[in-house]
């Protein structure tokens, strides 16, 4: 069904790891709300997750192309790429704005996995996609910043030594664009944790180890500041580009994922003396979900291509975010409705890839905010916040 690309080589070796790792592993990390520590490790090991990084530091020096073949092909085989992506592209965000020291002290061990940078703290509870209206605030005093405020939904806590944290070094009151007063900071987890952070886990719909995060006069080294001071909010921007389009190619693999199994099963299940799949009314929605992650993928490549080149991809990486979002959805839908009960029970992780793949409708942006980007950047309709 699906034709070899310029990525084969890419494709058959992570396949080839995920192989190790079946349905069953990943069935029951999910019923244990566990998280995939050894695939993780094997991904880290093999350097997957340092396909971004540079020869230089370790890594292997390719594009988000190719990382992001290695994200589809994650989900593609079941499994879920939320547990590890984060380091795909907080790594951009130093890799751009960190000074020679910070990258050179890091990067390399990013890079063999004694570090791992899997988490970013953006997101607070009374700002929610306001991100401009953040709270949570850094006051440099003399070698240090001291940190107070809070956060919530920061991914992956506990399983990284490192995170991006995005707070105000200047209020809101005090700035002229309220873009500017913002700054990033790298926070060592193993140095804050329980010296002025503390850790509460959210449990939720997915397996996705997520937490509200409090910072109490929590002391970061100066030296940690990531860039200027005052820039933190367009550096994070620059990183979403990756973040998004990264996103799109695992939606992508679970589109796949849901048209192959369901495919598979219509086959099969014989009901009222033929495949079920006989019956034009299951063939089409699956045929229509198959269209739509097809279409997906060529503007994920559209985004991919255009970031590798170092042009503006705003526009392509938040369309192919939602159009790769939406069909992933659709094609769960599918996939779960021609199972008939059996999309419910666990053992066939339909149900599972399902509540996977449905948080990619909210985070990390949402379907309105893209409708909205669209509408007011490439559109010009007037600005509605
Ligand atoms: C499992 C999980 C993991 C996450 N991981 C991270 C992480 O690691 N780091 C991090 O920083 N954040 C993380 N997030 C947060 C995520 O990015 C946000 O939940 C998401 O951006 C939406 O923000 P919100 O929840 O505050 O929604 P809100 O901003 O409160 O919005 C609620 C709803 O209203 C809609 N809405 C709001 N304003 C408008 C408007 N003007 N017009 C139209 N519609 C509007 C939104 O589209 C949304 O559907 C995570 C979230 C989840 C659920």
């Amino acid at each position: 069904m699906h034709a070899a690309d310029k990525f084969q080589d890419i494709r058959d070796a992570v396949r080839a790891l995920c192989a190790k790792f079946p349905d069953e592993y990943h069935r029951g990390i999910d019923a244990q709300r566990g998280y995939p520590e050894a695939f993780v490790e094997a991904l880290t090991k093999a350097g997957w997750l340092a396909a971004m990084i540079p020869q230089d530091y370790g890594g292997a020096g390719l594009g988000l192309a190719e990382a992001s073949v290695i994200m589809e092909e994650i989900n593609r085989s079941g499994g879920n790429s939320g547990a590890c992506h984060g380091q795909m592209y907080n790594m951009g965000t130093l890799l751009r704005h960190g000074s020679p020291a910070q990258k050179q002290k890091y990067l390399p061990k990013i890079a063999s996995g004694e570090l791992r940078l899997q988490s970013m703290a953006v997101t607070e509870p009374t700002a929610g996609t306001d991100t401009t209206k953040i709270k949570t605030i850094a006051v440099r005093e003399g070698d240090r910043y001291v940190v107070n405020g809070q956060k919530v939904w920061i991914s992956r806590v506990q399983h990284s030594d490192l995170m991006i944290l995005l707070a105000r070094t200047t209020p809101l009151a005090q700035v002229k664009k309220k873009s500017d007063g913002m700054s990033i900071f790298l926070v060592d987890l193993r140095e804050a944790v329980g010296k002025g952070m503390t850790v509460r886990p959210i449990a939720n719909m997915v397996n996705h180890e997520t937490n509200e995060l409090f910072f109490e006069n929590l002391e970061i080294p100066a030296e940690n500041l990531i860039g200027a001071e005052g820039q933190g909010f367009k550096y994070i921007l620059d990183g979403l580009n990756a973040e998004r389009t990264l996103i799109a190619a695992e939606c992508i693999g679970d589109g796949y994922w849901f048209v192959d199994r369901v495919t598979r099963y219509a086959k099969d299940r014989i009901v009222f003396g033929r495949p079920i799949g006989q019956n034009q009314g299951v063939q089409f929605p699956i045929a229509e979900a198959y269209i739509e992650v097809e279409a997906a993928n060529l503007m994920r490549w559209k985004a991919c291509e255009l970031f590798d080149a170092r042009e503006p991809c705003g526009a392509e990486a938040n369309m192919a975010k939602h159009l790769a979002a939406k069909a992933s959805w659709e094609a769960a839908n599918v996939c779960l409705q021609y199972h008939g009960g059996f999309g419910f029970a666990c053992e066939y992780d339909v149900e599972r890839k399902f509540r996977e793949t449905r948080l990619y409708q909210v985070a990390p942006i949402s379907a309105n905010l893209i409708l909205s980007y669209v509408a007011e950047h490439l559109l010009g309709l007037p600005r509605s916040f």
